[in-house]
């Protein structure tokens, strides 16, 4: 998955790529997926959700630019497969999920499977995690229609977001927001995808 999908679309970092060979995507898709779970492509991890495809987890994590240092906030858990590959990049990772099941299941499976620097929460993302604010990077994997102000002001300064922006699946794009060591904010939009949506209950 790595050699084909990843590193030949134009994935270099060595630490990304690493942490993509580490984390076993097998262990976060439901049984009957397994035997296609390195696959590049979403899969159904129930309730209408689906774990991301490979490529474009490499992708948010290599813009991200985590360092060993950071403490990052993930929005959207999912299975727990994009906060397992953020956790071996990171300090400490703070991943919340709006559906209770999916988020036990992620916690039960990321603890089983030692990844003890992921702490998930139920929760609604469009509150962040003011308590344990302000972060050096945000992920949110579910899209909103804009952006999020409450994420953006739990952002560090020197610190980058990066957050599928758009009303359809049709009309979404990956936005990257860096807010620099002023406090000074810069918004550019990178690539178009497909995320379902953020929903705000
Ligand atoms: N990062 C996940 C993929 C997430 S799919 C993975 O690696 O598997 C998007 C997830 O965002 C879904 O599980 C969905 O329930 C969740 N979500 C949607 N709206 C949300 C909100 N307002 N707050 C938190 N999670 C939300």
């Amino acid at each position: 998955m790595v050699e084909n999908d990843i590193k030949k679309r134009g994935i270099l970092d060595p630490l990304v790529l690493d942490a993509l060979n580490t984390v076993k995507r097998e262990l976060f898709v439901p049984n009957k997926y397994r035997d296609i779970s390195y696959n590049d492509h979403p899969l159904p991890i129930g309730y209408n959700q689906t774990i991301s495809q490979p490529y474009i987890v490499a992708f948010m994590t290599e813009y991200l630019q985590v360092r060993r240092n950071h403490k990052v906030l993930e929005i959207g858990t999912g299975s727990g497969y994009q906060a397992a590959v953020l956790s071996l990049l990171a300090d400490q990772v703070f991943t919340i999920e709006i559906i209770e099941s999916l988020g036990d299941m992620a916690r039960t499976i990321l603890k089983k499977n030692n990844y003890n620097n992921v702490i998930v929460r139920i929760g609604n993302g469009y509150e962040g995690w003011e308590k344990e604010a302000p972060f050096d990077r945000i992920i949110v994997t579910a899209a909103p229609e804009k952006i999020p102000t409450v994420l953006v002001d739990q952002l560090k300064n020197g610190g980058r977001m990066i957050i599928p922006i758009g009303q359809t699946s049709l009309e979404q794009h990956l936005w990257l927001i860096e807010k620099n060591i002023k406090g000074i904010i810069t918004k550019e939009k990178i690539l178009p995808v497909r995320f379902v949506p953020m929903v705000h209950e």
